[in-house]
């Protein structure tokens, strides 16, 4: 179900009412204290629900510890640019947001970055077909003007081979057939990093591994049963292609290219974040606004620490490593 921001508005229109639905998606009927997980609790102010832990002695609220913490933003316009993002199916920049919602650029920004960062999941278990494929993201700005392809990895062209090779970022994607995707950037695809990719996020039992000849990806047949494409042959043979994470790959920079024009090595995880979100969330037909709350409420410390400094902490607050 679509999540209308015209509804959004109407059913949550003031600060109270964002607050019982952030509770109870976060806590039920039970407030219980994030930093002791008991719940003996004092109200300590009704209006803004803020709560003391009668064991640890800890204020808290439901904003503690999730991408809220510290906002002065006002929940309902939270919730307003939240039903934006998702409805912006190739993404939204910060100053498209600034401009719907007449707020300032750096809180737009503040408030996207954010919001993508609520888009973590937990590790997403994939079975069945599941095809891995790599992909490089960078190149400057004039490239898109130039012409010059090797945005899209491609296959014609020794020199473009596949970006393998490359100054680029290098990011590996794993998607189930009919399913959800999983990225991650890894500076060295070497058998070992994507050994340990897949072992993170795919269940070996009952799964067949579709790849391309890459020697790193020959290499995981160790591990998990592999159909090989041969990209200079064709590019499918019945089941074994990889189209639907090119598939990915393509919707990623178009809408990177579409709606962002140039991000930033940087923040690329939180991106891929979105967009690994989006794509996962193509069919789904219940509430995604609702679902999306309750997953960016989850308890995580590591969120507190969302001003990451370096791309190395950037990663480990993405991917935990
Ligand atoms: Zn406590």
């Amino acid at each position: 179900m679509a999540t209308n921001i015209r509804e959004i508005q109407l059913k949550y229109s003031n600060q109270q009412k964002c607050l019982n639905l952030l509770e109870k998606l976060r806590w039920g009927k039970t407030v219980t204290c994030p930093n002791c997980d008991k719940n003996k609790i004092r109200v300590v102010d009704p209006l803004k629900k803020r709560y003391i832990c009668k064991s640890c002695n800890e204020q808290f609220s439901v904003f503690t510890d999730t991408i809220f913490e510290g906002t002065l933003l006002e929940l309902p316009i939270w919730f307003q640019i939240i039903a934006l993002v998702l409805n912006a199916k190739s993404g939204m920049a910060a100053n498209e947001i600034k401009r719907h919602m007449g707020i300032t650029y750096k809180t737009a920004y503040y408030v996207a970055m954010r919001i993508r960062i609520g888009m973590l999941e937990d590790c997403t278990c994939l079975n069945g077909i599941i095809e891995m494929d790599e992909s490089y993201f960078g190149g400057k700005h004039r490239q898109f003007h130039r012409g010059i392809k090797d945005e899209h990895p491609t296959i014609s062209g020794v020199e473009l081979k596949r970006g393998r090779g490359t100054n680029k970022v290098s990011v590996a994607g794993m998607v189930q057939r009919k399913g959800k995707v999983k990225t991650k950037i890894i500076e060295k695809l070497t058998k070992r990093n994507l050994l340990a990719m897949l072992k993170t996020y795919a269940k070996k039992e009952n799964s067949i591994l579709v790849t391309d000849g890459f020697r790193s990806y020959k290499e995981l047949e160790k591990y998990i049963d592999r159909l090989e494409i041969n990209h200079s042959k064709a590019f499918s043979k019945g089941i074994v292609h990889v189209n639907t994470i090119e598939g990915f790959w393509s919707y990623v920079k178009n809408g990177i290219r579409g709606s962002y024009k140039v991000i930033s090595k940087k923040y690329l995880p939180l991106y891929l974040l979105e967009y690994e979100w989006k794509f996962n969330h193509r069919f789904y037909r219940c509430n995604e606004f609702e679902k999306y709350l309750k997953n960016a409420l989850k308890h995580d410390k590591a969120l507190h620490n969302w001003k990451a400094e370096s791309t190395q902490q950037v990663k480990k607050l993405v991917y935990n490593q």
